[in-house]
């Protein structure tokens, strides 16, 4: 193999520094040669550049002054180059790259991890609420508890938070969230209904007189015993759950049918 001569060799300026690379290296190949950190994702050594993430946009201008904005993956050094690496414009394109990205993986956190050493501004990971208000308007609505509400009211529109001390633990927000952001976990005769890892309640489960199972908070049976004072049959039935209502139901249908 040939030695490399120093008519290989081509200087180029970047960011106003004189660095030397060798004829034939990519721009972003010979700023990586010499230190220089241009965000990139696409580009492996072994493969051909194909310029496709667009994070490594960098403002060149030859000789002539002008100046355009490219992958620094595509251009070839050429002696008399002129590179900048954090223009207006390079910075603009660099902020709808990762934007771009990040819309199709949200979740990376190496193209997350990019965007902050090279001070981009990105929102926050996703947390699953679409922000749709159905639980907030079901618990006030419906169930009448009143334990969720909006916060911070923003562009993002604002994030469901929970009213302390209100949930009665029905789980009526869980079961209607169309996302699965609200969860509820029955564990050690407690049920917990939580979002974003924050707890709304956690209150005691009581048990089904039927069958033993344990399917209902306290409170809330409390809360449909009291809405349903003037109903006394329907009071009866929450005593028990949804099965061996069901159960119950069908018993007294066939006794119907037998006495006929
Ligand atoms: S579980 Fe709590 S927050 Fe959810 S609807 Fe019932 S009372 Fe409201």
């Amino acid at each position: 193999m040939r030695d490399i001569t120093i008519e290989d060799m081509v200087e180029i300026t970047v960011d106003d520094r004189v660095i030397t690379a060798k004829k034939g290296k990519s721009v972003l190949q010979a700023a990586r040669d010499n230190g220089i950190r241009i965000p990139h994702i696409c580009y492996h050594p072994a493969l051909k550049p194909s310029g496709s993430c667009r994070l490594c946009v960098v403002e060149i201008a030859s000789r002539s002054g002008r100046a355009v904005v490219m992958p620094s993956c595509a251009v070839k050094v050429k002696s008399g180059l002129w590179v900048k690496t954090s223009t207006q414009q390079v910075l603009a394109s660099r902020l709808n790259a990762f934007d771009r990205l990040l819309r199709m993986a949200p979740d990376s956190i190496r193209i997350r991890r990019m965007a902050e050493e090279f001070n981009v501004d990105i929102p926050g990971l996703p947390d699953g609420c679409i922000r749709c208000r159905l639980c907030i308007r079901v618990c006030r609505d419906i169930i009448g508890a009143k334990a969720l509400k909006m916060e911070s009211l923003d562009s993002n529109g604002g994030d469901v938070v929970p009213e302390p001390g209100r949930c009665l633990g029905c789980g009526t927000c869980a079961n209607i969230c169309p996302t699965g952001f609200i969860r509820v976990d029955d564990h050690d005769g407690f049920r917990t209904v939580s979002l974003r890892g924050k707890t709304v309640g956690k209150l005691p489960l009581v048990r089904c007189e039927g069958c033993g199972r344990m399917y209902v908070t306290s409170d809330f049976l409390n809360h449909v015993e009291t809405a349903t004072l003037d109903h006394p049959h329907v009071k009866v039935s929450h005593k028990f759950c949804k099965t061996c209502v069901k159960l119950l139901s069908d018993k007294t249908q066939s006794a119907r049918v037998t006495t006929r």
